[in-house]
């Protein structure tokens, strides 16, 4: 039997969790009282990035990757406290969508993987062809909804597409918004030039996010009527935000925060696969990406970024600063049960019957640094630091 012990992220009480090695579930998870050992780590959910394109080298929109090449990508995860993630693909032509997706599916439900993907969020290609609003997606392979093309997708994926990113806008939206969400995916807003009542009409028919809310948007924006306005003050739909530093400037994000309110925020990596790499120019093929030392990355010649080389630990360190806080505890929400009850998981999965994933970790209040410890995903110790 494996015992853990240390301080619940919320409460701070003293838990106490067991589980067999290997065995999805807990056996017990006890609360054994207040802690003057301030010493004791942190113990929450593991966290969960719904937005993830790749890293170190990882592209999942490879429509050859492999199920080793997943299980690289899984392994960097579980060391930034990731124990779950969606396997994001962003708009291409739908024959690689499909190769890709078939084998992400693949990924999915092999051993090796351990239940770490919950699904593959499709960004695209169901988005706005406007510059601004397109952000780094391909022209030639935006367009309108189409749900017998989707459904060939899914069929690829055996099932696996669990969240969809459109812009409400396209012809066709509507209608796709209300089978995507009767056939059981998560429909979020993005990469769009919407309207007021467009946005309305999504959210109406089943959208419930807005996807990177304030990026993938024109420069300048009419001052009372623009999509970001309309997709803040709408309850209805949670935001997800890229808390790299670059994305968004840190009063944007406080904004934001304070307007959706914590349980509406979800942080997303947005990384892609020049995160976690060194700084220079990369061969994307069509296109070349720049990667700088402090994170951004770029399309060389285009003053556009394109996704981030941010993972979860470094969003929560930012936030924490960007909002003059000195605890990140207030944030853990935003990575765990915000994201997991979103996605129709069991919100907070530490508990007798639970499923025995949980990051254990520390938070330096001097230096705002968080360090991962431990991690463990469905009964298997996936990382542990040094
Ligand atoms: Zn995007």
């Amino acid at each position: 039997m494996n015992v853990r012990r240390g301080r619940n992220w919320k409460s701070g009480e003293v838990v106490e969790l067991s589980w067999k090695e290997g065995a999805k579930e807990f056996v017990s998870v006890s609360a054994l009282g207040q802690s003057s050992d301030d010493q004791l780590p942190f113990i929450s959910p593991g966290f969960v990035d719904i937005q993830i394109n790749g890293l170190a080298g990882v592209n999942f929109g490879n429509p050859e990757i492999t199920t080793q090449d997943v299980l690289r990508a899984a392994d960097l995860l579980a060391s930034q406290g990731v124990t779950h993630f969606l396997p994001t693909l962003i708009t291409d032509s739908v024959e690689r969508m499909e190769a890709s997706v078939e084998r992400l599916a693949r990924a999915a439900q092999s051993d090796e993987i351990g239940g770490g993907i919950v699904g593959i969020h499709l960004e695209g290609p169901y988005l706005s062809d406007v510059d601004g609003p397109r952000g780094a997606h391909p022209l030639a392979h935006c367009k309108d909804p189409d749900w017998n093309e989707f459904s060939r997708l899914q069929t690829a994926a055996k099932g696996w597409i669990r969240m969809i990113t459109l812009a409400p806008e396209r012809t066709g939206a509507v209608e796709f918004i209300k089978r995507a969400v009767a056939s059981g995916v998560r429909v979020a807003i993005g990469h769009t030039a919407a309207t007021r009542e467009q946005i309305l009409a999504a959210v109406d028919a089943g959208a419930t996010l807005a996807t990177h809310l304030g990026n993938a948007a024109h420069d300048m924006i009419q001052r009372h009527h623009n999509y970001i306005f309309d997709q803040l003050g709408e309850d209805r739909l949670l935001a997800s935000l890229i808390v790299d530093g670059h994305h968004l400037p840190p009063h944007l994000v406080d904004i934001f925060v304070r307007v959706k309110g914590i349980d509406r925020i979800i942080l997303v990596s947005d990384a892609v696969q020049y995160a976690g790499l060194k700084p220079g120019i990369y061969d994307g093929g069509y296109r070349q990406f720049e990667v700088r030392d402090d994170g951004f990355i770029g399309v060389v010649g285009e003053p556009r970024l394109a996704g981030s080389g941010l993972l979860l630990v470094k969003a929560l360190e930012n936030v924490t600063r960007f909002l003059r806080g000195n605890d990140v505890r207030p944030w853990i929400q935003t990575v765990t049960t915000n994201p997991r009850r979103w996605l129709g998981l069991d919100p907070c999965n530490l508990h007798e019957g639970g499923e025995a994933s949980f990051v254990v970790w520390k938070w330096d209040d001097h230096t705002a640094e968080l360090s991962i410890q431990q991690t463990v995903r469905a009964g298997r110790k996936v990382y542990a630091a040094l």
